[in-house]
């Protein structure tokens, strides 16, 4: 497998070098994860630590998903809005574990992740966005959450960058970020020290049930027992094929398109995320800032368009301009896994099989939660206390999904 990426490509994101070899199917697995992107690979290296034998299988390569698509914002207040409030705690439990998911994962794949905790700048422009800022605000505050209220000039004096027309801002101090590239690099090395099995191209193509209960998998003719598999399968959750109808997942794909600028001494960059009504964007440490991302209710429909880089770009040029500056490095689309309440879905389907998915715009701010919940449903048998909201049965009603195209 290799997480190396061409320079400058339209559809593929930059990536650090990451080479594992492919391995074969084992015939027997304690835990068999169908899913080779953020979330998968948490859960397996968690699982791998704690003693068992983990497979983890891959449609395409590892991260082909949403993973390596994103920003990497873990933004619980940033990204704080009206009927976000079920999923706080969740998350806040989750940025509080990523310090020591951080540290554990840089030491035992050698590899940095780019972890900052700048916090992020949500602005307003203009007079007309200062009331809508206000109210943003006003919630956070509400929620419990730090924040502090920022007049135009001081938000200038923080970014000089910004245009004058930034007439208010919100300083989130307990926003943090990652470099999703590198995490993905790190816990396929991470993995892969600790035993996991990592296979790419290989679809899930059935479960094996065996006495109500999951007793395996296969990957085209080869079968793979396993004690407990777990789909990390992502947006393509709620497609047909592996669960049966009363078991379907309210997961669809919300699809997201990003660029990366390169920044120099000469263009200047920011020291911070920054949030508008449009876009955001996140300095990295490597000089490249992210510019993400669109949302885009519209199925499995690959590619860039026009449309969705003029949005991108017009919506950072709003506020920062010298992005005219700056040289493209590479643009890309991915798909958020996104339930029907925007919340992630972390529970025992049936005996044998967990589902770890629908995490949404806040998979990397939730995968050190997520990978803790799930170890513990697996190897205690019980969700803690944080994650139980979060189980399949909030959807009262699921409705049979047909299979998307
Ligand atoms: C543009 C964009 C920006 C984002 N920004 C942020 C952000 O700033 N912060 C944040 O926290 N989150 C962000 N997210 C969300 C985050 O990327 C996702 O929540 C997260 O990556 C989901 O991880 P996952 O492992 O569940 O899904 P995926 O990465 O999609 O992995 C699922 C994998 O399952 C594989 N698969 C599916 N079916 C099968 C099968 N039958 N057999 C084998 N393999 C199969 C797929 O190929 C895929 O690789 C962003 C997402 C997008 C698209």
């Amino acid at each position: 497998m290799s997480l190396d990426r061409p320079p400058s490509p339209i559809g593929q994101r930059r990536g650090p070098a990451v080479t594992i070899a492919q391995a074969p199917c084992p015939e027997r697995s304690d835990i068999a994860i169908v899913g080779g992107g953020l979330i998968g690979l948490s859960i397996a290296w968690r699982l791998a630590r704690a003693g068992r034998s983990v497979t983890v299988l891959e449609r395409e390569t590892i991260g082909a998903g949403a993973s390596l698509a994103a920003t990497g914002m873990l933004a619980p207040a940033a990204e704080h809005e009206p009927g976000s409030d079920p999923l706080l705690p969740l998350a806040l439990d989750s940025l509080r574990r990523w310090p020591a998911f951080r540290d554990a994962l840089e030491a035992e794949s050698g590899r940095s992740i780019d972890y900052r905790a700048d916090g992020t700048l949500v602005l307003a422009i203009g007079r007309d966005e200062v009331e809508r800022l206000r109210f943003r605000y006003d919630l956070q505050r509400r929620s419990g959450l730090d924040a502090a209220w920022l007049p135009g000039s001081e938000v200038r004096r923080l970014e000089p960058g910004l245009r004058p027309s930034v007439t208010a801002g919100i300083q989130c101090p307990l926003d943090h970020q990652v470099d999703p590239c590198r995490v993905m690099a790190a816990l396929a090395e991470a993995c892969r020290r600790a035993g996991v099995t990592l296979i790419e191209h290989a679809p899930v193509s059935a479960l094996d049930w065996s006495g109500g209960r999951v007793a395996g998998l296969r990957v085209g003719e080869h079968a793979i027992a396993a004690g407990t598999v777990i789909l990390a399968t992502g947006a393509w959750s709620g497609e047909g094929g592996l669960l049966p109808e009363t078991l379907s997942l309210p997961v669809r794909p919300l699809k997201g398109q990003s660029l990366a600028l390169r920044t120099t001494a000469r263009t200047g960059t920011l020291a911070r995320m920054v949030w508008t009504e449009q876009v955001h964007m996140a300095p990295k440490s490597d000089g490249q800032l992210i510019v993400g991302a669109t949302v885009e209710d519209c199925g499995f429909r690959p590619g860039i368009t026009a449309g969705g880089l003029y949005a991108l770009l017009e919506g950072a040029r709003r506020v920062l301009p010298g992005i005219e500056e700056m040289e493209v490095a590479s643009v890309w689309s991915g798909y958020r896994p996104t339930s029907d309440d925007d919340a992630p879905i972390i529970d025992t389907l049936a005996p044998g099989l967990v589902a770890a998915t629908g995490h949404h715009r806040n998979g990397y701010l939730l995968a050190p939660a997520t990978a803790d919940a799930v170890a513990e449903l697996v190897t205690a048998g019980a969700l803690p206390e944080v994650a139980r909201p979060f189980t399949r049965a909030r959807f009262a009603q699921v409705q049979p999904r047909r299979a998307m195209a």
